[in-house]
């Protein structure tokens, strides 16, 4: 049985975590970041359809009995009220929140051994379904994902499963640039959250995710919540 797994956001957080459980579980493994793995700058959607068209992405998956697509990858992006917010920040946000997530899918989709059996796991947020003033880019970007997932299920594709999950508030470096985003209206919360011991740690929120992921019944509805 030949587990093959792409897992972007693979060298940090919670991305580290699911890597690492899914190797030690047997399945291969292509991590895709810009500082480890295949190394591809996900806010650059040119550079990712070269990576894409380069082939490596398609010999991955060329032996696969079972395709595991996790996209995990994620910036907060600004985190500024609208009309304060820097577009070079809301751009990159978009591409790697937004645009990786559905050019890798497109491509999985399109380069998967016929009848395969593929499950995409788009990593969402809480904010993709409720408001928090100050990140309406996240908020947004999140949601696009969700709105991703629910569609391509309705596709109804022979043997894909797809699912946007919310992951909870994970102790990664990402809570370290919320606590460290002077002008954010909700930092005073997410210090609060930390200082109480509320964030759980990427190993568990990554166990968590994997339990919905290998779930028999993934996919019967398309968005989940750790
Ligand atoms: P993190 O610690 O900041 O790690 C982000 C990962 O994404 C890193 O491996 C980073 O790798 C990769 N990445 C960032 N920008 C990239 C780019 N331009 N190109 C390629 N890779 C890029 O974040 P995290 O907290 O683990 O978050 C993982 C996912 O969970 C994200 O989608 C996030 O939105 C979601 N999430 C997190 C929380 C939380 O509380 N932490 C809550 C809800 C949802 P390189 O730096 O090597 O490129």
């Amino acid at each position: 049985m030949t587990k093959k797994a792409i897992v972007t956001g693979h060298t940090r957080g919670l991305g580290a975590a699911l890597a690492a459980q899914l190797e030690a579980d047997g399945w291969d493994v292509l991590g895709v970041a810009r500082s480890g793995g295949e190394r591809v700058d996900l806010g650059d959607p040119a550079a990712l359809t070269v990576w894409i068209d380069g082939g490596t992405l398609r010999a991955h998956l060329a032996d696969a009995d079972e395709i595991l697509l996790i996209n995990n990858a994620g910036v907060l992006g600004p985190a500024d009220i609208a009309g304060a917010q820097d577009p070079v920040a809301v751009a990159l946000a978009v591409n790697v929140n937004v645009t990786a997530p559905i050019l890798l899918t497109n491509a999985v989709l399109r380069d998967r051994p016929a009848g395969v059996p593929t499950r995409v796991a788009h990593i969402s947020s809480g904010a993709g379904r409720r408001p928090l003033a100050g990140w309406s880019v996240y908020c947004a970007t999140k949601a696009v994902v969700d709105h991703h997932a629910v569609t391509v299920a309705a596709e109804d594709h022979d043997g894909v499963r797809i699912v946007a999950i919310r992951p909870g508030v994970v102790d990664t470096d990402m809570q370290g640039d919320i606590r460290a985003s002077e002008g954010f209206p909700l930092r005073a919360d997410f210090v609060a959250m930390k200082e109480q011991g509320q964030l759980t740690s990427a190993a568990d929120a990554a166990r968590a995710v994997l339990a919905i992921v290998h779930a028999d019944d993934f996919g019967d509805t398309p968005l989940a919540s750790v």
